[in-house]
């Protein structure tokens, strides 16, 4: 088990387009496990590996309904908009309410290097988009309306 530091928004690997996973190798194994960890420790909802300083196209999300790891994910398709408030770890602090898709099909490679397939809705679907706006060098602050700090 282990934590890694979390990057802040002005660090330029949020601002990288992250690179895919090419094969599942023990690192990466070691990557997802510690993410994980570090979203947990830090009472977050989902991670990029951009957030710790690694420009690969790997998240892991729990928004309460179980671990969610995805390699290369990838939205297929989306339906629906909502508004809602959201925060990042990224950005200490900070609120904003950013519109979304609220149904999702994610597609990916999960740590057994399988295809697999997530229907999302509400906060799920919420949580893939912001993840995978990371992987596009895209933070929240860039689409949320009324930023501001949180109480
Ligand atoms: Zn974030």
């Amino acid at each position: 088990m282990a934590v890694y530091k979390i990057v802040e928004i002005g660090d330029e690997v949020l601002r990288e387009k992250a690179k895919p996973v090419k094969e599942i190798t023990p690192n990466i194994i070691k990557l997802l496990d510690n993410m994980a960890d570090t979203m947990y420790e830090a009472n977050g909802v989902g991670l990029a590996a951009p957030q710790i300083g690694v420009s690969k196209r790997v998240i892991v999300i729990d928004v309460g309904e179980g671990l969610v790891e995805l390699i290369n994910p990838e939205i297929v398709e989306a339906s629906g908009n909502v508004v809602d408030t959201e925060g990042c770890l990224s950005v200490p602090g900070m609120i904003g309410e950013v519109a979304r898709a609220d149904k999702l099909v994610v597609k990916g490679i999960n740590r057994q290097g399988k295809a697999v397939t997530y229907q999302a809705k509400g906060w799920l679907a919420r949580a893939f988009q912001h993840e995978i706006d990371h992987l596009e060098g895209v933070v929240f602050v860039d689409r949320a309306a009324n930023l501001r700090k949180a109480e």
